[in-house]
């Protein structure tokens, strides 16, 4: 069978679109210009730390800067590849200040800001994925986000949490902080060290992403998740309840129930984490 260069094209260039279109609507679709062939969606991807922030805690031996700024690079071009305009509020090893940080995502109008981070605690074991939002425009995004990055990591499911960081407070379009696992566990820490898990890590937050748009208000008890639909995941609200009363509003959809902690011991770990990252 002969394939016409035009055909190519499309199968490289729309492997998002190509399957949905008619024949008739082809020729656009297969333009490089984002307008025709990806989102108009800017996506402003924020590496956290950086610089003389090493992130993390002291002593760590896994630099949590690298980690950060290497998955927001492979995140950059899988979606660039998609189609997408991508904007790196730092793209090396250089401490950017919180404030510029936002002002960078204010800047931009039907944006969104996906914040890169990797967790640590003193406790060896501590381990999983977190999400965190803080406006209700932001739910869906990180609902999609932690159900891709979730779904896909060997990790424990730590739910999606809202939470006032600076950077999820301040900006004005729809953020998440993603915390993509433990780098002080030594599971998780090797599974950050391999190139081809950061690359997953990239491929799922690019997922979410892109499915953002097909969050279901469903609860995710009774809601089936299929391509289309991405159930809206239950979160634990962190910014109105009190510490002490944290530990009975954890999700139930925790995925990895066999790995049952005490909920109270993760979620102090989790402010902990909380706090050191606001400072
Ligand atoms: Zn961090």
């Amino acid at each position: 069978m002969k394939i016409s260069f035009s055909q190519l094209r499309l199968i490289i260039a729309g492997f998002s679109v190509a399957s949905m279109v008619c024949p008739a609507s082809r020729a656009a679709q297969t333009s490089r210009d984002p307008q025709t062939s990806g989102p108009s969606t800017t996506v402003v991807i924020d590496a956290g730390h950086g610089g003389f922030d090493r992130g993390g805690i002291p002593g760590q031996r896994i630099p949590e800067k690298e980690m950060t700024l290497d998955v927001a690079q492979r995140l950059k071009g899988v979606l660039t590849a998609a189609g997408y305009r991508v904007v790196m509020t730092r793209d090396s090893d250089v401490f950017v200040p919180l404030a510029t940080r936002v002002a960078i995502a204010n800047s931009y109008r039907n944006a969104i800001f996906v914040c890169i981070h990797f967790n640590s605690a003193k406790r060896m074991g501590a381990g999983g994925i977190e999400t965190y939002f803080y406006s209700r425009d932001s739910l869906p995004l990180a609902s999609a986000v932690h159900y891709f990055v979730a779904g896909g990591a060997p990790s424990a499911n730590r739910g999606v949490r809202r939470r006032g960081f600076y950077v999820l407070r301040k900006t004005g379009i729809p953020a998440v902080l993603v915390e993509c696992g433990f780098l002080t566990n030594p599971t998780e820490g090797a599974y950050a060290e391999s190139t081809s898990y950061r690359q997953k890590l990239a491929t799922e937050i690019a997922a979410g992403i892109r499915g953002r748009s097909s969050v279901t208000s469903t609860s995710s008890r009774t809601g089936v998740a299929t391509d289309d639909s991405i159930p809206l995941q239950s979160y634990i609200d962190q910014t109105k309840v009190s510490s002490s009363k944290r530990s009975h509003k954890r999700s139930s959809r925790t995925k990895s129930s066999k790995k049952k902690k005490s909920s109270k011991t993760l979620d102090s770990e989790a402010s902990a984490t909380a706090r050191k990252q606001e400072g």
